[in-house]
């Protein structure tokens, strides 16, 4: 809900238009912090990526970087969306 559909990487190069059967948008919620790494299970802590930009932080040579920067996002926008609500 809080992405709108769309990858929340405000670096994203391009999420791709296709969807699913069930015409839902192709978006991966990934845990920022791994949860097997003891990350948290938490909306603030997890954030909707296209598959590009989930490969980018699970592989990319930035992926340290990227991880900080996306960390600090979950946690703006999951505000955002909370004060939306009210
Ligand atoms: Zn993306």
């Amino acid at each position: 809900m809080r992405s709108g559909g769309t990858c929340e990487n405000p670096s994203c190069l391009g999420h791709p238009t296709e969807r699913t059967d069930a015409d839902a948008p192709i978006l991966e919620v990934d845990h920022v912090n791994d949860l097997g790494r003891g990350g948290q299970d938490t909306p603030e802590t997890m954030i909707a990526l296209c598959p590009n930009c989930h490969a980018l932080k699970t592989r990319g040579r930035n992926r340290h970087q990227l991880k900080a920067s996306l960390l600090s996002l979950a946690r703006v926008r999951h505000q955002t969306f909370l004060d939306s609500l009210s």
